[in-house]
């Protein structure tokens, strides 16, 4: 673990308090594991002193830079921007709030050393309310189940890149949620480690447990554009199959009905649902067929781009 490139990104917004004692604990970790360091806070359009501080910080210290937002464009935004500026061979993600401990460090290396491409941390222990523990539980159990990855702690804001991979990342919205879901559907080796996590002392958390609501149309997308991306015909044409079929089950016991009683029984809801239904089918499958076409132009200009 000799004289390793480390990056270490910090999304800050609105943690004047917390910079500066972040900053010493983390020199005090790394001065034992490497001289080549940086340290990027992402000040995501904070009104409180947060921009002066990390003023002081890097006018104090060269390993430390900033990236100022006008306004706050979400934890997201703010990771991508650093990963951007990142140059470490590792990089580090880890929360502007103290929370996160960076004791963890080496552990997190170790792991890399031994050829994990992502290693995210777990808060095991969770020093956070009731209701955000049980809600996070919550959506930690339905993402690993559809996702198929098996993590107890996606977003953990304490993570660890090969360069790479956190470079590759698409970033936006609440997608820093799903970090995982994407670098495991491109193929990378992920882990978890679980990471000492302490009760914030300054400032206020940025997530209620409303937030999940959002961060749910976000897996959506995100299962869309992993998964299904590749074969939207798959995706849109199963669903539209359904539809489809019980369109047409519905309207062949119409015409039963018609033929055999000389009216349809007064079941009109159910024709118009079947109707309906054969509709919706023909769009969805549509639909995936657009879908394929824009796949295959997309294929033609990235070809080269998926060698390992
Ligand atoms: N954060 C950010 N932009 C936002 C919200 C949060 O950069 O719009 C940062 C925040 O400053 C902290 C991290 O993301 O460093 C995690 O936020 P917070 O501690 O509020 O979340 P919690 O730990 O309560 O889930
Ligand atoms: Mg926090």
């Amino acid at each position: 673990m000799n004289n390793k490139e480390i990056s270490i990104v910090i999304p800050a917004y609105n943690e004047a308090e917390n910079l500066p004692f972040l900053c010493d604990e983390i020199k005090d970790v790394l001065k034992n594991i490497t001289k080549n360091y940086e340290i990027i806070i992402v000040n995501d359009g904070s009104t409180d002193k947060t921009k002066e501080v990390i003023e002081n910080l890097t006018a104090k210290d060269i390993h430390i830079s900033g990236i100022h937002f006008r306004t706050n464009f979400g934890k997201a935004s703010a990771l991508s921007a650093g990963f951007k500026k990142a140059v470490g061979e590792t990089i580090f993600t880890m929360d502007a709030d103290l929370q996160d401990d960076p004791q963890e460090i080496p552990n997190f290396l170790d792991k890399i050393d031994e050829g994990f491409d992502l290693v995210s941390g777990w808060k095991q222990n969770r020093k956070d309310s009731f209701v955000k523990n049980s809600s996070s539980k919550f959506f930690n159990f339905v993402t690993s189940l559809l996702s198929k990855i098996k993590l107890h702690d996606f977003n953990c804001g304490f993570k660890a890149y090969k360069g790479e991979v956190a470079k590759g990342l698409d970033l936006y919205g609440q997608m820093h949620r799903y970090i995982p879901v994407m670098a495991g559907n491109e193929g990378y080796k992920i882990t978890e480690i679980p990471v000492h996590h302490r009760k914030r002392k300054f400032g206020k958390s940025k997530y209620g447990p409303i937030r999940f609501l959002n961060g749910f149309l976000d897996l959506l997308t995100v299962m869309v554009l992993t998964k299904y991306f590749k074969r939207p015909a798959h995706f849109f044409g199963g669903l539209g199959s359904i539809a489809l079929f019980l369109g047409f089950v519905i309207n062949m016991y119409i015409i039963y009905l018609k033929l055999t009683f000389g009216n349809i029984q007064g079941r009109l809801p159910l024709f118009i649902a079947g109707i309906l239904f054969i509709m919706v089918g023909i769009q969805l499958i549509s639909l995936g067929l657009i879908g394929e076409m824009f796949v295959k132009i997309s294929r033609k200009n990235n070809s080269k781009n998926n060698i390992a």
